[in-house]
């Protein structure tokens, strides 16, 4: 932990920042995998680049150090007055906030995002940041490692489920680190990895109607353990998941993305030819 500061509570920017739970804050201080991550982002000084959860700076520094701007969304009050006095605070956009909330497109360009993200947020902030995907260019984000592993499971694997297919349906992913709890201070009960996440738009199909694929594979993971016959029995029959080259007694962990973008279109494209 970051303690010993004996400031008798005189608030100066720079008294040293106690670690706060309910934010996530796992400060990185393993220098080798902060060099790794910039390496791996590869930051070119014209880039767009918006950095989620500065934290102490252990990541914005050496990216500061090569772009010209670097936008930086951070919702903990000590933290934004911190980065404010950092040197390099004229190269930083702060925007102060959660970043649940933050409107992406109000940066404007091809962004890379970057982040070693509070664990607690991080399932519903990719789910968010997949609506912006298509003004993304890459992003690269330390977390769980059982996370990463279920973002870039393939079928058949235990990892596999509804993680993994809705967000390889926009992008490609690469677990690229593998990372100890020892390089975190203070260090978290789990182990980590950073991801490399590229939009690529239409590699599994595309859906005709994101929301209705999005609930079908909600729906087809919901009992894991069951057959995709039973799990989608009132919506598909044998005949229209056999349409989607899909076994109807197979379990959904060892059915291909790709198969649920298909049954989701044909099943849309029979209702249309229903109502017509
Ligand atoms: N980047 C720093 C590092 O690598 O040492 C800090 C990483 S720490 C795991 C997560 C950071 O995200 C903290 O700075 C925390 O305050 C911030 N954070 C937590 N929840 C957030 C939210 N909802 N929106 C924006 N920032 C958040």
């Amino acid at each position: 932990m970051r303690s010993g500061n004996h400031s008798y509570g005189i608030p100066t920017p720079m008294k040293a920042h106690q670690a706060r739970k309910r934010f996530g804050q796992n400060f990185l201080q393993d220098t080798r995998v902060i060099q790794d991550i910039v390496a791996a982002v590869r930051p070119q000084p014209q880039d767009t680049v918006i950095e989620i959860g500065p934290g102490l700076a252990a990541i914005t520094a050496p990216l500061a150090a090569k772009l010209d701007t670097l936008h930086v969304v951070e919702i903990d009050r000590d933290i934004v007055a911190r980065l404010k006095t950092l040197p390099f605070a004229d190269k930083l956009v702060i925007h102060e906030g959660d970043v649940l909330q933050f409107d992406f497109a109000s940066v404007p360009g091809r962004k890379k995002i970057v982040g070693n993200l509070p664990y607690n947020i991080s399932t519903p902030l990719l789910f968010r940041l997949s609506e912006v995907a298509a003004e993304v260019e890459d992003m690269h984000f330390m977390l769980q490692k059982e996370v990463v592993e279920r973002m870039v499971a393939a079928p058949g694997s235990n990892d596999y489920g509804r993680l993994s297919v809705m967000l390889q349906y926009f992008f490609d992913m690469e677990n690229l680190i593998e990372v100890p709890p020892e390089a975190f201070d203070p260090a978290p009960k789990v182990d980590s990895a950073v991801v490399r996440m590229i939009p690529q738009p239409g590699r599994i199909g595309v859906a005709d109607d994101f929301d209705h694929f999005a609930a079908l594979v909600k729906q087809a993971f919901q009992q894991r353990r069951k057959t995709i016959r039973n799990n989608l029995k009132d919506r598909a029959d044998d005949a229209q998941l056999a349409a989607a080259g899909i076994d109807p007694q197979q379990r959904p962990e060892h059915i291909a993305p790709e198969r649920y973008v298909q049954l989701s279109n044909n099943l849309q494209s029979h209702k249309r030819e229903e109502m017509s």
